[in-house]
């Protein structure tokens, strides 16, 4: 995609304009104009998700696939991880490309074909294993489907009897909140027990249009969680972190996971140090409330699953009695048996 120069966008992108077209030639670029806007206000930590940056084609340690997603695959585009659920991935589109993307090998290329046949093999698949009772509809984001082509995959889905719960993954209430309407609601209300996990990184990113967007998903009975990525230079502090995290309290929206960034190649510069992921989740925990504290967790290199990162609170297991320190680092003792 050509970057072209309408309305200041490489000034509120901030970035050289050579630069910008070489990583999109390998990355896509998309930006909402909501989004866009977002970015003129609050800076930074924004900018940074957003806009490309030459270091995504000079990252040598990442992997294209960090998740061993391919592997993973017993039909295209349905990944069979865990026993008892799988992710279907129904769209490469997203409102907006993350740079720091772990599909990024995946989002906005027609190289990701979700087509009848790939749907008629996911749900032969799905009648085939029974042992599966989740649905994890991602992406690319869901989202971008028309409510009509949504609809069609909902409901053949649901007519898999040990189908029991249906979560989507989807960026839309952040970065472009007026694709949740009362229409869409109303639609995605019938095939409950219908959860939706949202990704929030940024405090700037709570606005007025996202609010409304969870408040109409709330009012239609589906639970909102948060799957917010621990990015460099845009949430690696326990002030923002806790700002955003408690911020989505109030907009019913439970922070779900805090994630490590993967592997990803081209996503080098926005990892931070595992050791400052443990000192965030030791200044949160206690600090602010349990609802709005999400679980720190890794993704394995290689397919291997998520896995909690959770910092170090027992100090000592001897002579009968478990040794720990209290959220204030204060020393307690509880006896082992
Ligand atoms: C993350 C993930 C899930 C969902 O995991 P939860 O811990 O239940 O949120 C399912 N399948 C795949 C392939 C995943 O990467
Ligand atoms: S919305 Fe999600 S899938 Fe799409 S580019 Fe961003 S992180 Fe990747």
């Amino acid at each position: 995609m050509a970057v072209q120069d309408s309305s200041g966008l490489h000034r509120a992108l901030g970035c050289d304009m050579a630069a910008a077209e070489a990583v999109a030639a390998r990355y896509p670029l998309r930006i909402t104009p909501y989004y866009l806007n977002l970015i003129r206000q609050a800076g930074e930590p924004l900018r940074r998700q957003a806009a490309p940056d030459i270091r995504e084609l000079e990252d040598e340690l990442g992997m294209s696939d960090p998740l061993g997603e391919e592997d993973l695959s017993p039909v295209p585009n349905l990944v069979h991880k865990y026993p008892d659920r799988v992710l279907l991935l129904v769209s490469s589109q997203c409102a907006m490309y993350c740079r720091f993307c772990t599909r990024k090998r995946k989002v906005g290329s027609s190289a990701m074909r979700f087509n009848e046949a790939s749907f008629a093999a996911a749900l032969d698949y799905l009648r085939q294993t029974p042992a599966v009772r989740e649905v994890l509809i991602s992406g690319g984001d869901p989202l971008l489907l028309s409510d009509g082509r949504l609809e069609e995959i909902l409901r053949r889905l649901r007519k898999i009897k040990t189908v029991e719960v249906i979560r989507i993954g989807t960026r839309t209430p952040c970065t472009l909140p007026m694709r949740i309407t009362p229409e869409l609601c109303a639609m995605l209300r019938r095939f409950h027990p219908l959860y939706i996990n949202t990704h929030f990184n940024h405090p700037a990113e709570l606005t007025a249009e996202a609010a409304r967007a969870c408040a109409l998903l709330a009012d239609a009975g589906i639970p909102l969680g948060c799957q917010t990525v621990l990015l460099k230079g845009v949430n690696d502090n326990a002030e923002v972190l806790g700002k955003l995290f408690c911020g989505l309290l109030r907009m019913r929206v439970k922070p779900y996971y805090l994630m490590q960034a993967d592997l990803t190649q081209g996503t080098g510069h926005f990892r931070t140090p595992v050791k400052e992921g443990f000192a965030i989740m030791r200044q949160l925990i206690g600090t602010i409330s349990g609802m709005a504290v999400p679980k720190f967790v890794l993704d394995a290199p290689g397919g291997k699953g998520k896995i909690p990162l959770t910092p170090e609170y027992i100090t000592a297991m001897q002579d009968g009695w478990l040794e720990f320190v209290n959220w204030q680092g204060l020393p307690c003792s509880y006896p082992l048996a």
